[in-house]
């Protein structure tokens, strides 16, 4: 609390000084526009006056100490130009500002002592040229109430006592007549005063603010940077253990004479890391999102084919619970991401049966809304959500289960509204404590020519079913991977599925073998001492000219990786953990390529 007072009151002093700053560089601004003038106006007053003025000596004197003091006042503002912006906040240069325009006041007022003419005509000559330079020096010099007071009273209140100490009636309705001017410049400069002050501080707090918002965002861009960094590692991390404990407890399933004790164990395992993988999953998500890497790829989609799939894979959870899942049938087609369309319904869908009472019910409507556009209705017969809770639903890891006794994360549903967002939707709740809650999605129901996008990007479908490759006899397969327990992990898989593999535990090792042996594929980590994958890849693709399939298996899962991997020549990515249906359905893909009649042509011999 004490630090940000100390904060506040710096700021206030350092906005203080600008406004000094910024008051001194505009008088000293008008400057070159005063002398030019005070020159021109003394000139032709000593010219005029000349052979009118009491006495001519005095006139001269008082035209020679205008010229010294416009040139003093013009030297002042050279030096104060010339000055670093540090010595301008110098408080002394607006003592020196004052004195030099109270000096030029107050010989601008000896004009009517000094240049006095006993003719009426030559005395309102006078009366109006000095008028007229106080009048002049409102523009020039109310950026500082002090100067233009200091400036004019002396100027105005020797005019006035000249005109006041002569008897002729004229001069007393001129000395009326200037009192009256007198109040009148007062009140004027006052608010000229007022008005400049306020346009220097608003131009001065739009600067502050420019300057604290582009700091500000700065700091928002490094914090945004370092978040990913860390949740780029943070997910290399934990996917590199994840993906030996799900690989090893899915080997376990595989051999033999499991007790049923055994078989339930190594259950609790993979459920428990398929839970962290999914947090993962789901905060590498929300970083991509935030990070606006979120590829989007816009279509025409048949909800109907969306909602049997997702579905089928909630099925499986209902049955747990005894809850009715029900599908209205339609033939809407809806303008969305297909997988991310399934990813935000099937978050509703498993949240109505997560949060739902055994033998509840989930229905989902689809129908056409007032403003055209396609709504899916997600209707839960569960606990319902209060409205305070409601307005935190959103929010990422917002768990609003009282007891935490179901499992959760509490990002899925902030994911699902951005994912709707993105294809420019809405997600919205309503919701009664006891009865259940619906979670309405809107999207456009039919698709804008121009907003359609391709995905480019070559991907292993994680749900991929292919028919395996026959003749796995003929083909072996390089497994590069710097952790041992993973490498052999992969060797286990490989032999679980039938393939003979050679491995190495770096990329030169590997390049060794790949230039010795014949390989179909190749199957390499990214990050690897020694060599990494990278350049394992670069060096077959350049030297070799080997079109040979090499796929990354990384635990980064950051999408920029994946560009990476296909820059670098490999032909895909598979992320860690990976079970061993995907890493079937990845091998089947990329060697059913190198069978023969398409051998590649590293397959030598
Ligand atoms: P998760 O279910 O993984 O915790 P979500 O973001 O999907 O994360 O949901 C956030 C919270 O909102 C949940 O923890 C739950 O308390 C509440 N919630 C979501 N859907 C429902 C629902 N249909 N009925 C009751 N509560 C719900």
């Amino acid at each position: 609390m004490e630090q940000l007072a100390v904060s506040v009151k710096e700021s206030i002093q350092s906005m203080e000084s600008r406004i000094r700053l910024e008051e001194i560089r505009m008088l000293h601004g008008g400057m070159m526009f005063s002398i030019l003038g005070t020159f021109a106006v003394s000139l032709i007053m000593f010219f005029v006056l000349y052979k009118h003025a009491s006495s001519t000596l005095y006139l001269a004197l008082w035209f020679g100490i205008m010229m010294l003091s416009s040139l003093l006042r013009g030297w002042d503002t050279y030096c104060f130009i010339n000055a670093s912006p540090d010595e301008q906040v110098k408080e002394s240069w607006g003592t020196r500002f004052l004195i030099g325009s109270t000096f030029a006041g107050f010989w601008w007022g000896m004009l009517a002592w000094l240049g006095y003419s006993v003719e009426n005509e030559y005395q309102t000559l006078i009366v109006v040229c000095i008028v007229g330079v106080a009048g002049g020096s409102l523009a020039t010099l109310s950026y500082r109430w002090q100067t233009i007071v200091f400036f004019i009273m002396p100027a105005l209140l020797l005019l006035e006592l000249r005109l006041m100490l002569e008897n002729s009636d004229f001069t007393q309705v001129l000395s009326y007549l200037l009192a009256v001017f007198i109040l009148f410049a007062l009140s004027t400069s006052r608010r000229a005063y007022k008005n400049s002050n306020q346009n220097v501080k608003l131009r001065i707090e739009a600067d502050y603010n420019e300057k604290a918002l582009r700091e500000a965002k700065n700091e928002a861009e490094q914090a945004n940077a370092a978040k990913s960094t860390f949740l780029s590692n943070m997910s290399h991390e934990l996917r590199t253990p994840l993906h030996a404990i799900l690989g090893y407890a899915q080997l376990l399933e595989h051999g033999d004479a499991l007790s049923q004790k055994q078989s339930c164990n190594i259950g609790e395992i993979k459920h428990a890391g398929n839970l962290l993988l999914d947090l993962v999953n789901q905060i590498l998500d929300l970083a991509g999102i935030e990070e606006g890497n979120l590829n989007i790829s816009m279509a025409s989609i048949a909800l109907d084919e969306v909602l049997k799939e997702c579905k089928s894979l909630v099925q499986p959870l209902a049955d747990e619970k005894n809850i009715y899942v029900d599908i209205t049938d339609t033939t809407i087609q809806v303008h969305a991401d297909y997988i991310r369309l399934k990813q935000a319904i099937l978050n509703l869908l498993t949240n109505g049966i997560k949060y739902n009472y055994n033998n509840g019910s989930v229905i989902i409507k689809c129908y056409h809304s007032d403003n055209n556009r396609v709504r899916i209705d997600v209707i839960d017969t569960g606990r319902g959500i209060s409205r305070e809770q409601q307005v935190l639903l959103f929010k990422p890891f917002s768990r609003l289960d009282p007891e935490g006794e179901i499992e959760g994360t509490g990002i899925g549903l902030s994911i699902s509204r951005q994912l709707i967002e993105k294809m420019h939707g809405t997600i919205k709740v309503e919701s009664d404590i006891g009865k259940g809650s619906t979670f309405s999605i809107e999207l456009d129901s039919h698709l804008p020519e121009d907003d359609v996008t391709e995905d480019v990007v070559q991907c292993i479908d994680n749900n991929a079913t292919i028919q395996s490759v026959k003749n796995k006899d003929n083909l072996k397969i390089l497994v590069v991977e710097d952790s041992l327990p993973n490498l052999r992990m992969i060797e286990y898989q490989l032999e679980v599925l039938g393939y003979k593999a050679d491995l190495a535990t770096d990329g030169n090792e590997a390049l060794q073998l790949f230039r010795n042996n014949h390989y179909g594929l190749i199957i390499t980590d990214c990050n690897m001492p020694i060599m990494n994958g990278y350049e394992l890849t670069s060096i077959i693709r350049n030297e070799d000219k080997s079109d040979i399939p090499i796929v990354a298996l990384t635990a980064d899962a950051f999408p920029e990786r994946e560009e990476q991997c296909l820059a670098a020549g490999m032909n895909a990515r598979l992320i860690k953990p990976m079970s061993l249906e995907v890493l079937n359905a990845a091998i089947d893909q990329w060697l059913s390529n190198t069978l023969p009649g398409k051998l590649p042509k590293s397959t030598r011999g």
